[in-house]
């Protein structure tokens, strides 16, 4: 075999590799006209070699940003280096539809790409390679996994019939609000409050219509408190509520606003209209305290000072310094 023939061959074999290959293949010029385009490049876009053969890429790829593709080329042919795109920074260079068993998850086939400049014999570079590899199956795992990860923080903080905040996680922001008092004396205030008689509601109309008092009243506190606010339920019917960035006085009008809504509120389970009533007790973030259980203590003593002096009001307990 002639030397000729032998590159000839060598060329048929390494072509034929690059159309069986399980990533796509495309050289670009550098007037970004299509020069090669392999087989799994025409199975996902439906266009064959003949269709683009020396067209621009952005006239048969309208979806690829202009600006920011010609950068990456232009400083691959300028510097004569290798240069990678992931999905992370953008999901995909070419739009192809994605075939995965579940539909719906993955529409789009995501994408990494790595071009890469191919010198001529002179050492010049007068065109690029730009190899498309299918990540779909990585980017849904990672995708699933964080979500699955928010769930699973999200489960972990709230409290599942009210959505609230659970006591957990509630105790811990108010010990990052105590720790961060320490530091800037920002007040805060707490509040405790506590459904008076409930165990009647639980007996009068039963387990299902308390729940539903449960409900209510965590509606009526997330109405009445500020996003940034922490509202938590503390225990069976006792709910805790701190107050980020506010002095006592400011919380009494909180107090206020929830009395309010609460006298308004009407609970209909079944045939029956269930009204209620709470105790509460307020105190203020103070340098007397030493750790934050004795903030709650002091909030705790004031919803006992309520209970005790009739129930259905609020108490406000200030420590003498
Ligand atoms: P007080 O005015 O002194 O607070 O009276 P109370 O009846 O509310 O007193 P207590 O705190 O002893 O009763 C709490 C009741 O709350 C007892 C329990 O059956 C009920 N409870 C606790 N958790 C739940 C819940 O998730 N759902 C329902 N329906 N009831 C609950
Ligand atoms: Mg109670
Ligand atoms: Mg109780």
């Amino acid at each position: 075999m002639s030397t000729e023939d032998q590159s000839v061959t060598e060329l048929h074999q390494q072509l034929s590799l690059l159309q069986n290959l399980d990533v796509g293949v495309l050289i670009l010029d550098r007037e970004y006209r299509i020069r090669l385009w392999n087989e799994f490049m025409e199975n996902h876009s439906g266009l064959l070699y003949n269709d683009v053969n020396k067209k621009n890429v952005f006239e048969r790829f309208p979806e690829l940003p202009v600006q920011w593709f010609k950068h990456k080329v232009d400083s691959v042919f300028l510097l004569k280096n290798r240069s990678f795109i992931t999905w992370e920074q953008r999901p995909y260079l070419f739009k192809f539809k994605s075939y995965r068993p579940i539909t719906g998850l993955a529409p789009t086939m995501y994408q990494n790409a790595t071009l890469l400049p191919l010198p001529s014999p002179t050492g010049r570079i007068e065109q690029i390679a730009i190899l498309i590899y299918d990540v779909t199956d990585t980017a849904l795992s990672r995708q699933e996994l964080e979500s699955a990860n928010h769930q699973l923080r999200t489960l972990s903080e709230t409290d599942q019939l009210t959505g609230l905040y659970n006591r957990g996680f509630w105790e811990n922001r108010l010990k990052d609000e105590f720790s961060r008092y320490a530091r800037s004396l920002s007040s805060s205030a707490l509040i405790m409050l506590d459904i008076d008689y409930f165990k009647k509601v639980n007996d009068q109309y039963g387990h299902l219509a308390g729940d539903a008092v449960l409900k209510n009243l965590a509606h009526i506190l997330r109405e009445a408190t500020r996003t940034t606010d922490y509202v938590g339920r503390y225990g069976g019917e006792e709910f805790a509520l701190l107050l980020i960035g506010t002095t006592a006085r400011k919380a009494q009008s909180v107090v206020e606003r929830i009395q309010e809504l609460i006298a308004a509120a009407r609970v209909s389970v079944d045939d029956y209209t269930i009204t209620y009533t709470v105790s509460m007790g307020l105190t203020e973030v103070h340098p007397i305290f030493q750790t934050h259980e004795q903030w709650i203590k002091m909030a705790d003593q004031a919803l006992y000072l309520s209970k005790e002096n009739g129930r259905n009001q609020m108490t406000l307990l200030v420590p003498d310094s």
